[in-house]
């Protein structure tokens, strides 16, 4: 097909409106005056959507700056630092610097996805309301600015940010790039085509299941559930100043729990959020299996567990009602998200969150950025770390449960 007149061109193009792809879109508008994000909203209803889901439709995430190593230290506290510009250029406040608590028994240190001991400005001893912690737990304050934020606002403040700059926001989905003579053509599933010279694929779990690149990458995408207690609007204003909390429960099969503070969802509801990775979880292969997931209710094996240890750690709180709630996270062999060129100077990448992408997500979408405009890898960090990995490298590892990986000596 020849282009035609009216064929929208741009010299980059961003493909998915999430945490990366909105981050993205801000970096390189500051830079260009020709940049289209492009990507769905998110459905009204799930359950009959056709089109794809993202990680991020939810209201919160643990905001922290103790990583386990220093290239997510790096990324963590760049972002952190952009979050008032942010919020100040589009007026959307998505940040709460709370702090953040971290339990964990004594004599452990190594506390995914935070180190406790990698925590700057820390605390040992401050007031813990709501919790109630074993006698033998250490337990580590992290001060302000950690805290959580709200990843559905912060897309929104990011693609404020970035329309203000001039960027073209085109909520539709992208069934195809094919790579011309010197542009990229963009098939939209509505049918539109558009044109851009450099195209920077942020498509989350969905990365591989469209006809996007011309070779698969190593990203597993995998199930979690996260698991809302309801609490009553009183209990949620007098505890609104609750950090979230990274609990260790040694005991198993739920080892690793992130539990964030009490927070008003669009229903008007007032839920206490509680994640975890178990062996109930899998990785998703098809893309019918990534869509169903969101869509269909499962029950979670873990639910009376999570109630109880829930119920142990917050003993006042007298709970409502519970619900289930399904999620993705996108796993790289590394470790690490994928910011990389997969086609010399004209397909990029910027995928792979691993379960923490959201606080670090403006300093990955900045690099992602600066090297669209360079063409050359620009940061102190090591781009080995964050290069492509392709899937037929990494057939073992990506039949593997990652969910579990911390339950395993
Ligand atoms: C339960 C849960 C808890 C988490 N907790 C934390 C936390 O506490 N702290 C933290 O930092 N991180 C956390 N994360 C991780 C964080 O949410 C992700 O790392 C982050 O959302 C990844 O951003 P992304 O832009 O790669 O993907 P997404 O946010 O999923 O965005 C990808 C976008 O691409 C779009 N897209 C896909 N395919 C196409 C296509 N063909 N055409 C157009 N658009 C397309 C989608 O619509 C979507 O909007 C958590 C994740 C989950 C699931």
């Amino acid at each position: 097909m020849t282009q035609t007149p009216n064929t929208p061109e741009f010299e980059y193009a961003i493909i998915g409106k999430g945490l990366l792809g909105a981050a993205a879109a801000r970096h390189l508008s500051q830079q260009s005056d020709s940049v289209a994000l492009i990507g769905p909203d998110e459905p009204k209803t799930w359950q009959t959507h056709k089109g794809v889901f993202a990680s991020h439709y939810d209201e919160a995430r643990i905001v922290s700056q103790s990583a386990p190593d220093s290239e997510w230290q790096t990324l963590d506290r760049a972002s952190i630092v952009q979050y008032p510009v942010i919020e100040a250029q589009s007026g959307i406040r998505f940040s709460t610097p709370s702090g953040r608590l971290t339990a964990l028994p004594k004599g452990e240190d190594i506390f995914y996805p935070y180190v406790a001991s990698n925590a700057p400005n820390c605390l040992s001893s401050v007031n813990h309301a709501p919790f109630s912690f074993p006698d033998n737990y250490d337990v580590v304050f992290e001060k302000a600015p950690s805290g959580y934020l709200n990843p559905r606002q912060m897309v929104l403040a990011q693609t404020t940010c970035a329309e203000l700059q001039g960027t073209a926001v085109i909520a539709q989905q992208v069934s195809r790039i094919e790579l011309e003579q010197s542009l990229a053509k963009i098939s939209l599933t509505n049918g539109e085509l558009i044109y851009s010279k450099k195209v920077l694929l942020a498509t989350g779990a969905f990365t591989n299941f469209f006809d996007l690149l011309p070779r698969q990458l190593a990203l597993k995408p995998e199930t979690i559930t996260t698991v809302l207690a309801e609490v009553s609007e009183e209990t949620a204003v007098h505890f609104k100043n609750m950090p979230p909390l990274n609990y260790m429960n040694p005991d198993g099969p739920l080892i690793h729990l992130s539990i964030l503070p009490p927070i008003r969802y669009p229903n008007g509801r007032y839920y206490i959020k509680l994640f975890t990775f178990s062996d109930a979880e899998r990785p998703l292969t098809k893309l019918d299996e990534l869509t169903n997931w969101f869509k269909k209710e499962r029950p979670f094996p873990y639910l009376d567990l999570a109630k109880e240890i829930m119920q142990a750690l917050m003993p006042t709180i007298d709970f409502l009602s519970w619900e289930v709630k399904p999620c993705i996270v996108t796993y790289t062999p590394t470790w690490k998200p994928m910011i990389d060129c997969v086609v010399n100077g004209r397909v990029y990448v910027a995928v792979g969150g691993n379960g923490g992408s959201a606080h670090p997500s403006d300093a990955i979408g900045k690099l992602a950025a600066d090297l669209m405009i360079h063409n050359e890898w620009r940061s102190h960090l090591e781009h080995k770390n964050f290069q492509a990995q392709y899937a037929d490298d990494w057939s073992d590892w990506m039949s593997e449960l990652t969910s579990v990986w911390m339950n395993l000596d």
